[in-house]
């Protein structure tokens, strides 16, 4: 019998598996044949990420920051001197993660599906090419993990669609990557144009609500004059607003599959990365002590709730307030944005914790006074 199954060798799976394999028999279990692909990321990561997956890939460019159009054209650039983030080829990383775990002592099983699992004394396993006993089931399954499913009634709160294309084109900036904000660009979130060398990757998010993202990308891309320049394109679902359970009996979810992704940007590596340590700290006791109860896992909930549950939870806060914005709303956010004290704050602003710029508005009276009927708005 195996320690661990470890389901989806993607980076949250590859990281729990790199973590436990030292100690324990991991096997993980991935449904394609390599890690990494399909590509369902922007791969824009900040520095601290990179440091945290502890592998070192490939790194496509360097940013420093952004511009920002508003839906009347208006834009405001925000820069900082030190790199804002990096920009990674995904299935580069996931390959290496999962190369490093299996350096560590982890099994890869490739192209073997996880169909489902049954708990006793034991967690017994169903895949596309049998069955496997093992103590634990680790659930690393992504955006509509059926491992997550086996919880209860346990969806996240929002889905949003997300699709992207590397585009050979130059980019206006080299170290800046470009945001459209609007409901003709990207109902309910945003699109983004990242420089990666000699292409472009351009994509965007919609809210469910607005039906598939393809026109809206096609439209993009005609206003760019880059409809026949597309090298590859890839979309998928990102998971915002948390899913209500992350651990049950020899049971525990983390990634996408655990609702892990933050709310204003869509990114889901630095609150999985960050957390994924304390999980395996957790599972790791909980073997030894051979405690895998409900009960002793749920210290997995409270630990990864006190470490990043807050920034998750005012990041759906502020995700709930900017979709009530019309595009009028979103022109008076550039006015406001431009103001010199509220530019300065925004060139800080950190891409693993962007809700803490509220905390920093809180600080600045002149700007709160100016944001006062944009915030009514938001509540209305
Ligand atoms: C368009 C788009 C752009 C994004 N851009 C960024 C970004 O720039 N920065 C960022 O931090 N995040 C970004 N994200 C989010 C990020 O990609 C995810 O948060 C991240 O991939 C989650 O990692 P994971 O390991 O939890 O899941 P995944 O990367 O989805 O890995 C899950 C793995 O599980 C496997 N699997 C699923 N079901 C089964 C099964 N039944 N049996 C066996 N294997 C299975 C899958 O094949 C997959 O390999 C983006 C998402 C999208 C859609």
């Amino acid at each position: 019998m195996h320690d661990v199954v470890v389901v989806g060798g993607g980076p949250a799976g590859s990281l729990v598996a790199r973590n436990l394999a030292p100690r324990h028999d991991v096997v993980v279990l991935e449904e394609h044949g390599s890690s990494g692909t399909p590509v369902q990321c922007a791969g824009l990561l900040s520095p601290d990420v990179i440091r945290m997956s502890g592998v070192d890939p490939d790194i496509l460019n360097t940013l420093h920051g952004a511009e920002v159009f508003f839906p009347d054209g208006t834009s405001v650039i925000v820069r900082s001197k030190a790199p804002k983030a990096v920009v990674v080829d995904r299935a580069d990383l996931d390959g290496r993660m999962a190369d490093a775990a299996v350096s560590a002592g982890a099994e890869y099983r490739y192209g073997e599906r996880y169909t489902g699992h049954t708990v006793g004394d034991r967690v017994t396993v169903s895949s596309s090419s049998g069955s496997l006993d093992a103590r634990a089931i680790v659930g690393a399954d992504g955006h509509s993990s059926r491992v997550a499913m086996t919880l209860g009634d346990n969806g996240p709160r929002e889905y949003l669609r997300g699709i992207q294309a590397d585009v050979r084109m130059e980019s206006v900036h080299d170290d800046l990557f470009t945001i459209h904000l609007g409901s003709e660009y990207a109902p309910g979130f945003f699109t983004w144009e990242i420089p990666c060398g000699d292409f472009v990757r351009v994509g965007l998010c919609t809210s469910w609500s607005a039906g598939p993202p393809y026109p809206y990308l096609s439209a993009h891309l005609r206003r760019m004059g880059a409809e026949d320049r597309i090298l590859r394109m890839y979309s998928g679902k990102i998971p915002v607003g948390g899913r209500p359970r992350t651990y049950g009996e020899r049971c525990l979810l983390t990634g996408d599959a655990a609702g892990l992704v933050k709310p204003v940007s869509g990114g889901g590596l630095h609150p999985t990365f960050e957390t994924v340590p304390h999980l395996c700290r957790v599972l790791s006791s909980a073997l030894d002590a051979d405690d895998l109860s409900e009960s002793n896992l749920s210290a997995y909930e409270r630990g990864w709730r006190s470490q990043v549950g807050r920034e998750l939870s005012w990041g759906y806060t502020l995700r709930r307030m900017f979709t009530r914005l019309d595009d009028a709303d979103l022109v008076r956010a550039g006015g406001f944005a431009s103001r010199d004290d509220v530019r300065s704050l925004l060139d800080d602003i950190d891409l693993d914790h962007p809700s803490r710029v509220v905390g920093a508005m809180l600080r600045r009276p002149r700007a709160l006074l100016a944001a006062v009927p944009l915030f009514i708005r938001c509540i209305l």
